[in-house]
């Protein structure tokens, strides 16, 4: 460890009272588990303000077992979504079974943190991947250590919601974009979302966006067929509420011929 990563209590303290909104969220953690919000995410988060990318974390969007994402607000007053992973076991449990197998994960340093830290990373590089298909997906803006900065979807006063949460007017529309998405992600970005559901769809403005790419895997990867089939699967058992009839084999064939 250089002694620049080294922070001592009184400056961790102060860092604490500039991330209050986190702090809330968090502290708690941080009391029973040390790690899961440790120094080097506070240095980081530190980084972000003092390059001036980030002003205040206004609230929390949500609170996951893996991680959090905040909405925060740059200098110039436009939106930002911020995913912070935890640094736990749980994530790192959840997390390697998707970086083993991945080509472009082979050379890190396996220990739990550089894991997490790639895992971040890589959810960066998926988004970055869509940004050059038609996908919608939040823009990635900047990924560091184990936090990831990108677009934020949503309103001035709430994020958008989720697929789930709300009545769509247009479900074969929406469904036939979202197997679209799905194909084009896959032919042209060469990706597998891999945990494509209702929970990881936003919708805005009348178009769905994926979020949630952490676990998105390259095509060469030994179980992205069976993930895909299971996006498909979600998808199309999901849209049968709204009932949509869909063969999930036949669009699978589809997408693979
Ligand atoms: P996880 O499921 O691992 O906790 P997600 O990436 O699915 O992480 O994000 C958690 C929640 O945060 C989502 O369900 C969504 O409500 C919200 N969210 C994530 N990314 C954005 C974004 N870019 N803009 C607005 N809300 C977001
Ligand atoms: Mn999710």
């Amino acid at each position: 460890m250089s002694s620049n990563n080294f922070i001592d209590d009184k400056r961790l303290k102060k860092l604490d009272k500039k991330f209050q909104t986190l702090i809330d969220v968090i502290g708690e953690d941080r009391k029973t588990e040390g790690e899961v919000f440790d120094k080097y995410t506070l240095l980081a988060l530190e980084k972000l303000f003092s390059s001036r990318l980030i002003d205040i974390f206004d609230f929390p969007i949500s609170t996951g077992k893996e991680g959090n994402v905040f909405r925060a607000i740059t200098p110039d007053k436009k939106f930002l979504a911020v995913k912070i992973y935890r640094i736990s076991t749980s994530t790192f449990k959840h997390i390697s079974k998707y970086i083993v197998g991945d080509p472009r994960f082979k050379s890190i340093r396996k220990t739990r943190k550089d894991i997490i830290y790639a895992w971040t990373k890589k959810e960066f590089k998926n988004l970055t991947r869509l940004k050059k298909i038609n996908v919608l997906a939040p823009k990635p803006i900047l990924s560091t250590k184990n936090i990831l900065v990108m677009e934020y979807i949503g309103y001035k006063n709430k994020p958008a919601p989720l697929l789930k949460d709300v009545r769509i007017k247009n479900p074969k529309k929406i469904f036939e974009k979202i197997i679209g998405y799905i194909k084009s992600m896959y032919k042209e970005a060469k990706l597998v979302h891999g945990d494509l559901s209702a929970f990881n769809i936003i919708m805005f403005k009348d178009n769905p966006y994926l979020i949630d790419l952490g676990q998105a895997v390259l095509k060469e990867h030994p179980n992205s067929n069976e993930f895909l089939r299971r996006d498909i699967k979600n998808m199309v058992s999901y849209f049968n509420k709204y009932n949509i009839k869909a063969d999930e084999i036949e669009i699978y064939k589809e997408i693979i011929k």
